[in-house]
């Protein structure tokens, strides 16, 4: 498999050279030449594969260049000894997405990425040097995906005060191989400081960098795996049962949906940046049985809007509880344009928009009727079908939301709506450790002082 960048399609790179490079030299993002389909045998199995293998049998496709089938069964059975259920929630699917060690789907991605990038560089002397600058989910992903991972270290920008108490140990607890810098300043002053650190000669000269941001591929593919899986499950009519984290009322109805096998499926997406959506419909190209999707945006509406009429236009962020979207200007949005025009998106994708009110009424209806627990980011996915359903916008096939995060991660606002809520055993190992970070003032000769 051959990658291009998005802005120049005349030169290709490998698997490797995208993966380790992250953003392509002309500043766009690396994409695949084009989508590989599964084999036929594949397809048709997909209801009955393990998540594992259906992660070997996706992610093979796209690496096979670079990484031998059997180290990519050694990496992805390390990478996922957790799954993504399907259950069923009243009227419909719940994808849930926060059974990683840190209870968001940032996991998925983070976890293929780190083993991918140890094994790229094996042989190579010099240690690989991480640097993310982060708003709080990313960090926490990043961290614990490289943690203990051989060969690479990490280097977390947060800034100080300005990610929840969770967050912090998630990204500054582990030690080992991880170091958190507490930044005197804010996300931006984070994400300018890495910008300059990779522009700085000495520090390059010094150290092996590179960059485990949300725009890298090797983060993409592995997404695309739950899609296929849960498309998969629908499709021959199985579901899975709920866990401890996620308890439901006796009397939550079984979703009708799942009655409906030989159906694909209807996917709606709580969307940012739109890595996740975009992963989505790579699973789709591949072949998954996946009808369309639902695009679902807090009030930061670009691309409903560009839905809507064609025209794309970015936008200043606007703060909400739901707030890994805070997103006026998408960066996959490059990635999906590369792939397909206006009105084919108009064709599977539908966009909706949800304000921070909705959301906490959903927060709290979704509880009071089902005994279910929804975060504010899976909660916008919830209320966008609402919307959409209430326009009569889809039929009655299956539909799934993705919950891309679990409530306890946003207990802040999600307690105050529906009570005491259940606290994964990751999140509470998480809870126990103490944060160890170095502050620094926002500059990059504090920065560089630090890296050594
Ligand atoms: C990152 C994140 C999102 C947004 O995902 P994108 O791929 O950026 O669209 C949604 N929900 C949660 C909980 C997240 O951490």
């Amino acid at each position: 498999m051959r990658y291009y960048s998005t802005r120049n399609k005349t030169e290709a790179v490998g698997f490797a050279a995208a993966a380790l490079t992250g953003l392509a030299p002309d500043g766009g993002l690396f994409v695949p030449g084009e989508i590989p389909e599964y084999s036929r045998a594949v397809k048709s199995s997909l209801g009955s594969m393990s998540y594992q293998d259906i992660a070997l049998e996706t992610i093979k496709l796209y690496v096979e260049d670079d990484i031998p089938g059997v180290i990519l069964e050694e990496l992805v059975r390390a990478a996922y000894p957790f799954g993504s259920p399907l259950v069923g929630v009243g009227d419909r699917l719940v994808l849930e997405l926060f059974h990683g060690p840190t209870a968001a789907f940032k996991d998925f991605g983070a976890r293929f990425m780190a083993r991918a990038f140890s094994y790229l560089r094996r042989g190579e002397d010099k240690p690989l040097r991480i640097l993310v600058a982060t708003s709080g989910d990313t960090g926490g992903a990043v961290a614990d995906g490289f943690f203990g991972v051989e060969g690479i270290s990490v280097t977390v920008l947060y800034p100080k005060g300005r990610v929840s108490p969770l967050q912090e140990r998630q990204i500054a607890g582990l030690g080992g191989n991880i170091s958190a810098l507490a930044v005197q300043g804010s996300f931006d002053d984070c994400q300018r400081l890495v910008k300059a650190a990779f522009a700085d000669a000495e520090l390059r000269k010094r150290l092996e960098l590179s960059s485990a941001n949300s725009i890298n591929i090797a983060r993409l593919i592995p997404q695309a795996v739950y899609y296929a899986a849960a498309a998969g499950k629908a499709f021959a009519g199985k579901l899975d049962e709920d866990g401890p984290a996620t308890p439901r009322k006796p009397n939550a109805a079984p979703a009708p949906a799942y009655r409906l096998q030989n159906t694909p499926i209807t996917l709606c997406v709580p969307s940012g940046n739109f890595g996740n959506l975009t992963a989505g419909l790579y699973a789709l190209k591949m072949g998954a049985p996946i009808k369309r999707f639902i695009a679902a945006t807090n009030i930061n509406r670009t691309v409903p809007d560009y839905l809507e009429s064609g025209n794309y236009e970015t936008r200043l962020s606007q703060a909400t509880i739901s707030n890994a979207m805070d997103v006026g200007a998408p960066s996959n949005f490059e990635r999906m344009s590369a792939h397909f025009s206006w009105e084919q998106m108009r064709r599977i994708i539908l966009g909706a928009s949800v304000t921070d009110d909705d959301t906490r009424k959903t927060i709290k209806a979704v509880h009071d009727e089902y005994g279910y627990f929804l975060d504010p980011h899976s909660a916008v996915g919830w209320r966008a079908v609402d919307q959409l359903k209430s326009l009569k916008a889809f039929d009655d096939s299956p539909l799934a939301i993705l919950a891309t995060a679990h409530p306890a991660k946003f207990a802040e606002t999600a307690e105050n709506l529906t009570g005491p809520l259940p606290v994964p055993p990751s999140l509470k190992k998480a809870m126990e450790r103490k944060a160890a970070a170095l502050t620094i003032s926002a500059e990059l000769s504090a920065l560089k002082e630090v890296l050594v």
